[in-house]
């Protein structure tokens, strides 16, 4: 059995405070252990700060957009061996298998070509020059330059790939070396990424750190320089805002936390029209991509009232060809199990929650035996799909995070104010998704949503065919979102890098800043 180890202060070492064992979720198998050891966490930061941060920002930004195309080549490269892992880790499907580790290279590239198009620089200068004296000559620009620390990152489970590379891509051309921890339970992807980077040798030494396993007592090692971002359970976050060492040290902090997605239909969609198309196969896909373990799945569908039956009906006909299994097992499996024994247990006891004031739409509370499941084994769950009339007092659809392949078409009247206090019950989300060709009824939900979400989504007939849906997350887009979401932003193109970056005011004799920003 594979024994992960964490890659630290420049080598291979087991480092976590308690071992681990990894599982195939569909067979129940063990198929991998994280090794147990110890580690000074004070010196690894200190390595990486030391040796990272140096090399790093002794090179380009065109230099380093070179390091992150390299890995996203590398990644390319061992794109069949990272599926058959995340097959056995993740219990994806091919599908989901390259929607994760496509779109982790996917992004590397899109920061790459960021880095080649900033040039032969260090200096990201942010905004235009301005003039603050009585003449020209006293002036001011702001810059950006790498915070002089580590970049933590923690990462949820079930984006192995994309998670680490979405994260590390931003940090590292922004200059800051970056400590990468997956979730334990699906470690197996990251840890073969990362050996695959240093079999090759993309990197430069003490850039790119890798913990299998616990963190220990890092986080409370963090400095002012140093920063800290986070994609998992709002519990989660709220234990890692409260750490001493972060808040005393003003350590910078990003959350990506829980969203109760949501989309909605307009009045004016006719059934059989390209758009009610469009919704059917965005709302579709985000409940059971991935097996709904996806931060922007779709959990909330509202619907006008006389369109609930006929949605319900749509998206039953499609959930009932859908068939759910071991991938290894039978090629026609379209989506796997859950990825660990207690993501079963929370997604049985989340449809309980919501059955208790929802009704049945398709799928019952999700019981089924997986097609090439051995003697029952395997966290499987089949499709769910609730309906409520009474939206605005259905606690559980504007609370409760169920993340599997769980989904609630909620009635409401067809107005857009109506449909903005429900989805604004959500408290803050990743992403919307509004459909319609009715320009008033965007033009109208727009400005009452925006402020909750870090995305909107806009399906309509004209972009109907080239639309990947509402839940993939772009590299040229932001990602995150207010509120329950966990407050934070990632992506966004350069935005993404802000966040590694300091912002400074220069101010000073035109020629001087002109000297040291390159602009004139
Ligand atoms: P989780 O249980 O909060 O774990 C997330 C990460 O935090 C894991 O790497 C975990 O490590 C680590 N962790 C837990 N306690 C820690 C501590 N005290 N100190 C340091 N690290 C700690 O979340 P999850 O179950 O993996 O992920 C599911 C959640 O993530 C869902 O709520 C989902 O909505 C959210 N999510 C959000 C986004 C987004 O972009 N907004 C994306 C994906 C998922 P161990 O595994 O070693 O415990």
């Amino acid at each position: 059995m594979r024994s992960l180890k964490s890659y630290v202060g420049g080598q291979w070492v087991a480092s976590s405070n308690r071992a681990a064992t990894l599982y195939n979720p569909s067979t129940e198998e063990a198929i991998a252990e994280i090794a147990a050891g110890e580690v000074d966490w004070k010196q690894v930061l200190a390595y990486s700060r030391e040796k990272g941060a140096a090399a790093l920002q002794s090179l380009t930004f065109a230099q380093r957009g070179e390091i992150l195309q390299a890995m996203a080549k590398t990644l390319h490269e061992g794109r069949e061996e990272l599926i058959t892992l995340a097959t056995q880790n993740g219990g994806n499907t091919r599908g989901d298998a390259k929607f994760d580790i496509d779109g982790a290279s996917f992004t590397l590239a899109a920061y790459a070509d960021i880095g080649a198009k900033l040039g032969d620089t260090t200096i990201l200068v942010d905004g235009d020059p301005e003039q603050i004296g009585r003449t020209a000559r006293f002036s001011a620009q702001h810059i950006r330059l790498p915070r002089a620390g580590v970049a933590v990152h923690i990462n949820a489970f079930n984006f192995p790939a994309w998670g680490l590379a979405e994260k590390a891509a931003a940090a590292l051309l922004a200059g800051m070396p970056v400590i990468s921890k997956p979730a334990s339970a699906t470690a197996l992807v990251s840890h073969r990424m990362v050996e695959m980077f240093l079999e090759k040798d993309v990197l430069p030494e003490g850039a790119l750190s890798f913990i299998a396993g616990s963190s220990g007592d890092l986080l409370s090692h963090l400095q002012g320089q140093d920063v800290l971002s986070f994609t998992g359970s709002s519990d989660t976050a709220k234990i890692l805002r409260s750490t001493e060492g972060v808040i005393e040290r003003s350590v910078h902090i990003n959350v990506e936390a829980d969203s109760l997605n949501a989309a909605v239909l307009a009045p004016d969609v006719e059934l059989g029209s390209e758009t009610f198309g469009l919704f059917i196969n965005d709302v579709v896909r985000d409940m059971t991509q991935k097996t709904g373990q996806k931060c922007t799945a779709i959990r909330r569908i509202f619907v006008p009232d006389e369109r609930v039956d006929d949605v319900v009906a749509a998206m039953s006909e499609r959930l009932a060809d859908l068939v759910v299994g071991d991938p290894a097992a039978d090629s026609n499996v379209r989506m796997g199990p859950v990825a660990t024994e207690t993501q079963y247990k929370d997604v049985r006891a989340g449809i309980e929650r919501l059955a208790a004031q929802t009704d049945e739409g398709f799928g019952g509370m999700g019981e089924i035996e997986g097609r090439g499941s051995k003697d029952g084994k395997g966290y499987f769950v089949g499709p769910v799909l609730r309906v409520t009339r009474d939206a605005a007092n259905c606690d559980a659809l504007h609370s409760d995070e169920v993340f599997g392949p769980v989904s609630t078409v909620a009635a409401y009247s067809g107005s857009a104010s109506d449909a903005a206090k429900l989805i604004q019950m959500g408290k803050g989300g990743l992403v919307t998704s509004l459909y319609s060709d009715d320009r008033s009824f965007f033009t109208e939900l727009v400005p009452l949503v925006a402020a909750f979400h870090g995305r909107l989504y806009l399906g309509s007939e004209k972009m109907a065919g080239q639309s990947p849906g509402p839940g993939t997350v772009m590299p040229a887009l932001l990602h995150g979102g207010p509120g329950r979401a966990g407050g934070g932003e990632e992506l966004g193109g350069l935005r993404g890098m802000a966040f590694y970056q300091q912002r400074t005011a220069l101010q000073g004799d035109k020629a001087i800043l002109a000297a040291i920003t390159g602009v004139k």
